[in-house]
């Protein structure tokens, strides 16, 4: 595969800030394509559609990825699941999707080793994941996909061997919060005008088949005034939100949405093993898995489970993404039966996060086990609207492709669609050897260099240009990531910076300590950074409530 780099550079003065794109998009503007969710859905199908040369204009209600597509499992798979339900056609589409992430986002997705663990003597149940692990390795081979990885090594652990079967096979971890960030920087690169804290409050299509879009920034200007923007078509990418933006999807004769959320535990004990796979023995037969976070500065273990179905007025809350105490006790108890060697316990569990998705069911359709339900996307049209349903982080590519397909279908356009496929993001290329030199002269900690070099990728060059900015903040992160991710990641608050940009969240002390750094460089008077670290906290405290 050929890797192509975008032509325009960050520091190109034409990349615009914040606050050119709101002069540019406010006051009857006009653009091709509006898309509505900044997630990796929103975010790909504007890098797409800006690739391609349509006038695009993406806007996210929250900050970039505060959505699922900063809660899910991290997991860049073609779905060794799929095969059990002969969906090739998926397993497909997402080992060619890993494999050009794994090109185009080397810093953001590894490759890593995966281990389904199978009661020893559960015989015809070994032999079926066998089958299955061959065929997906199969696959992954006639994809040129497949990664020569070493041998698990936890499997030393003498209880887990003695009591399990171990099936390796191969897939790869990635920072979900970052890769969003990179797909938007991609996007403003192509020209899109992407902004955060920017609400859709309400469209309607004229008699000339345009929409005219009601918008307004939310955040820190809640009392901002509402701009109208003008749009060829509406694209919606707003996840679990997609109903609200066009309510005519759940009033659809043919489907019913239907709305999972999946727990995530996270550890504070480092996993250095690979991502150990198990069908829990609870009457319910759930998958849940154990991995290392794989985030840029958590050396921690995330456990995660296969979602449960909950209403569309739950997933639509601001609590579907805290774990509830009795999820997150089934869970440990799940560790505590399956792997007591492990010793994944309450006294090192710290914290928790829930992540919400949206499929697809046959009207009529009850007591649907949410686990064994597609993972294929829909594209819905309605009135001008092209609305999302359903899909994996891992295939955002091709199901960006297939929605512009059907774009140009539907406005009966003439234009040949260019895949973003080997396209690098921003931090994609090589890394300088000159960067962690630098840092090592400024004893920079090892961890933080680490840390940086995984978020950043080939971005840290921006970091040398001056000596400031291999600063480091309260001994977490440099100043130039900072710096970097106000100026080209439009970071507008600490959560911002805490959660998406850094994953400081993710690690024991949740980033807490930089917290005070953090709001000077945003630029926060007192009161406001006050308030900015008590809504952070508070944060933080329903990810821990967890007994
Ligand atoms: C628990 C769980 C684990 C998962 N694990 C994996 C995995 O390991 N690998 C994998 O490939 N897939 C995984 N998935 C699937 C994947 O995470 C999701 O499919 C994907 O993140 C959804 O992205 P999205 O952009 O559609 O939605 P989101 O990330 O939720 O984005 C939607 C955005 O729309 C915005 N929005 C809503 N309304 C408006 C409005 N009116 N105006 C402006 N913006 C608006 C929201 O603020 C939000 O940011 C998982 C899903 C779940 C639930």
């Amino acid at each position: 595969m050929e890797l192509t780099h975008p032509e325009q550079n960050l520091s190109d003065p034409h990349f615009q800030s914040r606050s050119e794109i709101i002069k540019s998009i406010r006051g009857d503007a006009v653009c091709d394509i509006l898309v509505i969710g900044g997630g990796i859905q929103g975010a790909t199908f504007a890098h797409l559609a800006a690739f391609n040369g349509f006038r695009t204009v993406l806007l996210e209600r929250d900050d970039y990825a505060c959505g699922t597509s900063s809660r899910s499992s991290k997991i860049v798979h073609g779905g060794l699941r799929y095969l059990a339900n002969f969906d090739f056609r998926q397993v497909l589409d997402g080992l060619h999707c890993r494999e050009d992430l794994l090109q185009v986002a080397a810093h953001l997705v590894r490759p890593h080793s995966f281990a389904l663990a199978v009661d020893r003597g559960a015989n015809l149940e070994r032999l079926k994941l066998q089958l299955g692990v061959t065929l997906y390795r199969l696959l992954s081979t006639l994809t040129k996909s497949r990664r020569a990885l070493p041998a698990p090594a936890l499997l030393e652990d003498p209880e887990v061997r003695s009591r399990y079967t171990i099936i390796p096979f191969e897939d790869a971890l990635m920072d979900d919060a970052r890769l969003v960030i990179e797909r938007i920087i991609a996007a403003r690169q192509e020209g899109a005008r992407c902004l955060n804290y920017a609400q859709v409050m309400a469209h309607y299509r004229r008699q000339d088949g345009t929409h005219a879009v009601k918008w307004r920034e939310t955040g820190l200007h809640s009392d901002a005034p509402a701009y109208e923007l003008n749009a060829g078509v509406i694209v919606n990418c707003a996840g679990q939100w997609a109903s609200q933006v066009e309510p005519v999807l759940s009033r659809n004769q043919k489907f019913r949405l239907v709305y999972s959320r999946g727990a995530h535990l996270l550890f504070s004990k480092p996993w250095r093993g690979p991502v150990l796979v198990r069908q829990a023995k609870d009457g319910r037969g759930r998958v849940y898995f154990i991995m290392p976070h794989f985030c840029g500065a958590s050396a921690g273990t995330l456990v995660g489970t296969t979602e449960r179905e909950i209403s569309a007025e739950q997933a639509q809350l601001g609590t579907a993404s805290v774990v509830e105490a009795g999820e997150a006790q089934e869970l440990l108890e799940a560790l505590e039966r399956d792997f007591p060697s492990l010793a994944l316990d309450r006294s090192s569990l710290f914290y928790g996060f829930a992540g919400v998705r949206t499929m697809v069911a046959a009207k009529g359709e009850r007591n649907i086990d949410t686990a064994k339900l597609s993972r294929r996307h829909l594209w819905v049209e309605s009135g001008g609207v092209l609305s999302l349903l359903g899909g994996k982080y891992t295939t955002a590519r091709s199901i960006a492709e297939d929605g512009l397909r059907r774009l140009l279908k539907i406005t009966q356009s003439k234009l040949k669609l260019t895949s973003l496929r080997g396209r690098l993001l921003a931090g994609g290329g090589v890394v300088s050897q000159e960067f962690s030199g630098a840092c090592r002269e400024n004893s920079v900690a090892e961890t933080v260099i680490q840390a940086c070099i995984q978020r950043f990728g080939s971005r840290v060059r921006e970091m040398l240009a001056e000596p400031g900015l291999l600063q480091v903040v309260a001994g977490q992160v440099l100043q130039g990531e900072i710096e970097l991710a106000i100026k080209h990641e439009q970071a507008c608050t600490l959560d911002d910076l805490l959660s998406r940009r850094f994953g400081l969240e993710y690690t024991d002390g949740h980033g807490i300590a930089a917290a005070q750094q953090l709001c000077d460089s945003l630029g926060l008077g007192s009161g406001e950074a006050e308030r900015q670290i008590g809504d952070y906290k508070a944060k933080i405290e329903r990810g821990q409530a967890l007994t």
